[in-house]
């Protein structure tokens, strides 16, 4: 928790769904854990990013209503469902408008599309109804008791379109899944582009100033430093072209990445962002989303 000016935030670390299935190396598949953060005045809130399934939807609306505080916005920093497919059930519950900027809210429309080709095969009946019911902010912009909420484009990070949420006087970027705290990156998307793209947007996160900065996905024992987070987002990446270079295959991808990270959680990801980057070189004639589609399942 952090406070300035009558204005604090609080975050919420939900664990991840059950999953059948393993991973190369015999462990059982384990996606990340969600992160959400509460931004709080004295009488109003905004949530950000409130997950994926009906079970983690319950824990952090509790969460939330312990919190005492009227419920005004919640904000989705980008289209993977696992960032908003909860966003209606909670919305409903609190009586909060859910907000996204243009972009992400078409990205959103994409998740819905994908929904029953990846998320209800990997969670069957554990994600509540998701419609589309995000609406855009005058410039991107939106207050909490009068201090500003911005949404800031940081373009092409995991997926295409996404955002961060600045909040200056809090000096505090709300990250989605643009910088990683903990966890392994999914890199599945940035098979074709490079990470170009990517150190972009951690530049332009970076240009922000933030002292604190909650990423989407984390490990909750870890704090919040900006300059640690940022730091450790961009070595992932170099690391990543490193091995991409070194190694030959997604098993050998995987594996070294656990040598270079042995504490870092949601090593599915990790799996699944080796088996596409490694599909998109051995069938470029593919198109990237139905690589990335298989590697998940
Ligand atoms: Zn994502």
């Amino acid at each position: 928790m952090s406070q300035a000016g009558g204005l604090a935030y609080d975050v919420f670390v939900n664990d991840p769904p059950p999953q059948d299935g393993v991973l190369p190396n015999g462990e059982p598949k384990r996606f990340s854990p969600m992160a959400s953060t509460l931004i709080y005045g004295g009488q109003d809130a905004v949530l950000t990013d409130p997950g994926l399934t009906g079970d983690q939807a319950r824990a952090l609306g509790d969460w939330v209503a312990g919190r005492g505080r009227n419920l005004t916005h919640i904000f989705v920093t980008h289209g993977h469902g696992d960032h908003w497919f909860n966003a209606g059930l909670l919305a409903e519950r609190f009586g909060a408008r859910v907000v996204a900027s243009a972009g992400t809210i078409t990205q959103m429309q994409g998740g819905v599309a994908t929904r029953p080709l990846l998320w209800d095969k990997l969670y069957p009946g554990m994600i509540p109804p998701s419609p589309v019911t995000a609406v855009t902010v005058p410039d991107n912009r939106f207050t909490l008791e009068g201090h500003d909420l911005v949404i800031v484009e940081a373009g092409h990070t995991d997926s295409d379109d996404t955002t961060v949420l600045h909040v200056p006087d809090l000096e505090l970027v709300v990250a989605g899944d643009a910088i990683y705290n903990g966890v392994h990156m999914y890199l599945g998307q940035s098979a074709v582009s490079g990470f170009g793209p990517w150190r972009d947007a951690i530049a332009t996160v970076e240009a922000l100033g933030p002292r604190h900065i909650v990423t989407g996905h984390q490990n909750r024992e870890l704090d919040d430093d900006a300059a640690r987070t940022i730091a450790e987002t961009r070595q992932y990446l170099d690391d990543a072209e490193e091995l991409l270079r070194t190694e030959d295959t997604a098993e050998g991808f995987f594996s070294a990445k656990i040598e270079r990270y042995p504490d870092y959680l949601g090593r599915l990801i990790l799996w699944v962002s080796a088996r596409a980057l490694y599909g998109a070189r051995e069938h470029p004639e593919e198109p990237l989303g139905k690589i990335t589609l298989s590697s998940w399942l």
